[in-house]
């Protein structure tokens, strides 16, 4: 640090991304984008919109938020769009906030950077010791409450009407469902925010729609939400989703169809590698995401992460002491797959 650093941030820990290493080719499991490429509208629509790069996009997105109201069964005014998704919930802990945030203890790790970040007083809720989350520990919460569903990097879900019971049982608070993941397997809180002016649903493009290079992610709430978000993305940077971003993300909506065929096919390596990794002695719990956190009684997490990554295969693996047990693989490939299948095995075997 420097000694012009802010003191307000100096106890700022930044989020740490996982390794994006340029050193050597990996089979990558540790990020958990799609293993698939991005659609050929989303493609060709980028590459249309690139030649247009000497002028500044739309600041109000029309064409883009129309098409994912569209898709998503809402009013385009429901619609806020950012860089990511993680910039979407960087605006909600800068709007909604003021009377401090609560999150689960295990949980997406940008939640407490972005807290800090915003000079909001953050609260940890423990999740169970299966990594499930209770509802009723968010009941009345009297604070902002931040909830990824599925959660990470359990993959755990929550059923809707938990959802709902969280977001009716804190009429004064916003909350805010992260579904990052909620296109593998879970069922999206969207249709609740025609019924609930208190719910914020944040989706990205970075994991089901194969675009995690672009940045692009979306809010979805009642028309007063997302004006407040408005306010505070025209506030920030009015130009948040580039032309070509932009352009790729319409593509990729018109292409949905693929996009679920993708997903189908995730959803399927998912089952048939979670079978033979049960059958290797490894536990977890059931995922409803595009990954796998698992553990086995032999191994600890750190070791066949690391004897993993000796082999070029790149696992996830957090040392919070909670989960370190624990590594978190994408699913790739089938052909991806099979290869950490027999590498885990190889390792396994030498231990013996
Ligand atoms: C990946 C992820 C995000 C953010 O994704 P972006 O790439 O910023 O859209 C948000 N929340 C969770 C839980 C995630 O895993």
């Amino acid at each position: 640090m420097s000694r012009f650093f802010t003191t307000k941030l100096s106890a700022l820990k930044p989020y740490t991304p996982g390794e994006q290493p340029q050193d050597m080719q990996y089979v990558k499991l540790n990020t958990n984008e799609s293993p698939y490429p991005p659609s050929p509208k989303a493609l060709a629509y980028a590459r249309d919109a690139a030649s247009s790069l000497m002028l500044y996009p739309d600041p109000e997105y029309k064409v883009l938020c129309a098409k994912i109201a569209e898709v998503l069964g809402v009013q385009a005014d429901q619609v806020v769009v950012g860089n990511g998704s993680d910039e979407i919930l960087d605006f909600a802990f800068a709007a909604f906030c003021e009377k401090g945030a609560v999150y689960p203890d295990t949980s997406y790790g940008f939640y407490p950077v972005f807290a800090c970040m915003n000079g909001v007083s953050g609260t940890e809720i423990p999740v169970g010791d299966d990594l499930s989350l209770n509802p009723a520990d968010y009941a009345g919460a009297g604070k902002t409450v931040f909830i990824a569903n599925p959660n990470a990097p359990s993959g755990v879900a929550l059923s809707l009407s938990d959802i709902e019971t969280i977001v009716r049982s804190n009429p004064d608070s916003v909350v805010v469902i992260d579904e990052a993941y909620v296109d593998f397997g879970a069922v999206s809180a969207v249709p609740l925010t025609k019924k609930y002016d208190n719910l914020l649903v944040v989706q990205t493009f970075s994991k089901s729609r194969s675009l995690a290079g672009a940045r692009f992610g979306f809010g979805i709430g009642s028309p007063e939400l997302i004006s407040d978000l408005n306010r505070i993305r025209f506030s920030k940077n009015p130009y948040n989703v580039s032309r070509t971003t932009a352009a790729a993300a319409l593509g990729a909506l018109e292409d949905e169809d693929i996009t679920r065929e993708n997903c189908r096919k995730i959803m399927e390596t998912r089952r048939r590698t979670a079978e033979r990794l049960k059958a290797m002695g490894f536990t977890g719990p059931e995922s409803s995401t595009n990954f796998l956190f698992i553990k086995h009684p032999e191994i600890d997490g750190k070791e066949l992460y690391l004897k993993l990554k000796e082999r070029g295969v790149l696992v996830r693996h957090f040392d919070k002491e909670r989960i370190a047990a624990y590594n978190r693989v994408t699913i790739g490939t089938d052909e991806q797959m099979e290869i950490f299948i027999t590498t885990v095995s190889a390792i396994l075997e030498e231990m013996k």
